[in-house]
């Protein structure tokens, strides 16, 4: 018989630091479970990274859809490596199928000044900066239609059209909603652009304000994306959920972990919220081939992911208690890894969250 709180996850490391620090991020796994009580069934898979490519000619095989789509959610490393395989090969035939496949047409990126991690930003300390980009994923600026007319003439034209559509926006603003009303401040924001774009972001807009009359308890603001970035780094303090298009929504979600220091603590969600499919938790940064092999990785930003994906699987309390967990670790300079000044290996650093983790 099948434990209720038993979760089913396809694990997929990829590339260079990728096959680093998803073991930590299991290794967090199993601590997290044997504390409150859910279990773990990992299933792991050597596709959608170049080794395998360079075996099989093809970055997946057929039935990758039939292997992993029953899986309750995917833990993914890194994938890259451009000296065998280009990048938009590898990307193309691995992650953006994942997200259009799988419809994970929200990306969600925790942006959290940690202790013991260098910012940026001057005077800011723990605490102040705690808050979610929530970027749509699948349609808007990024949709693919357009063309060139009259190529490589004087006359030549080049456009490229947004796409919105109703429900495509509507879902992932409910979901950022939705996330706003579960936290504290209860506050979204949202990006947009209407003096300049005329058509999509008036539209963004009007289906925010729709959106907003079904949240009364929540309380939101809106910005154009221009004066939103320097607000990042002015007054971080300020935000606490961000929804934003497919483009702001890249631009802001580099940007927010940009202001809490290190690439290599960033985590990611590729999410249907439905859980109609699996989603995917990853660390932001990719696969490293500067230092893969090295054992020096920063594993946080993979145990970070693994926090995601505890709280879409509805394990909250084992979500925040690995967040904590993460937070004690950081705060101890012998756990730190070389990005972070410090000298611990991928594993000694992996080891002690792990270690850390308690109701
Ligand atoms: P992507 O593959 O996502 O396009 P990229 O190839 O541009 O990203 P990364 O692979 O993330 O970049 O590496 C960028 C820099 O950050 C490299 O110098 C790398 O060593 C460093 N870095 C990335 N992740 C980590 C990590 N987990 N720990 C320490 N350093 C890291
Ligand atoms: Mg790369």
């Amino acid at each position: 018989m099948t434990r209720p709180n038993l979760h089913r996850i396809a694990v997929i490391p990829g590339d260079g630091i990728g096959k680093e620090v998803v073991p930590e991020g299991l290794r967090v796994l199993e601590a997290a479970a044997a504390t409150f009580d859910c279990a773990f069934h990992f299933d792991h898979f050597d596709f959608a990274s170049c080794d395998y490519y360079q075996q099989h000619g093809e970055m997946m095989p057929g039935d990758w859809k039939a292997l992993i789509g029953g899986h309750d959610a995917i833990f993914f490393g890194a994938v890259g490596w451009p000296e065998t395989v280009p990048d938009h090969v590898s990307l193309w035939g691995s992650l953006i199928q994942f997200r259009r496949e799988f419809d994970q047409y929200v990306n969600l990126r925790p942006v959290r000044l940690m202790p013991g991690v260098p910012t940026p930003l001057a005077g800011r300390v723990p605490g102040d900066i705690d808050f979610y980009v929530v970027r749509e994923n699948t349609e808007g600026e990024y949709s693919s239609i357009g063309g060139r007319i009259f190529p490589d003439t004087e006359r030549e034209v080049v456009i490229q059209e947004t796409v919105m559509t109703r429900v495509g926006v509507d879902r992932v603003l409910r979901y950022a909603f939705e996330l706003a009303q579960r936290r504290e401040k209860k506050h979204l924001t949202s990006a947009t652009k209407s003096n300049g774009i005329s058509i999509t972001m008036p539209y963004w807009d009007e289906r925010v304000a729709a959106m907003a009359a079904d949240y009364p308890d929540v309380c939101w603001d809106k910005y154009h994306i221009d004066i939103l970035t320097a607000h990042f780094v002015q007054h971080p303090d300020w935000f606490d959920v961000v929804v934003a298009s497919n483009l702001f929504g890249d631009i802001l979600s580099d940007l927010g972990p940009a202001c809490t220091g290190t690439i290599g603590i960033a985590p990611a969600g590729n999410i249907n919220p439905e859980r109609r499919f699996p989603s995917l938790f990853e660390p932001v940064h990719g696969s490293a081939p500067d230092i893969a092999g090295q054992h020096i990785a920063n594993p946080v930003g993979q145990i970070w992911a693994a926090a995601l994906m505890l709280d879409h699987l509805g394990e909250g309390r084992a979500a925040a208690a690995v967040v904590r967990a993460i937070e004690d670790v950081l705060a101890r300079p012998e756990y730190r890894t070389r990005d972070l000044g410090g000298e611990a290996s991928t594993a000694e650093c992996g080891k002690a969250i792990a270690d850390a983790i308690c109701v």
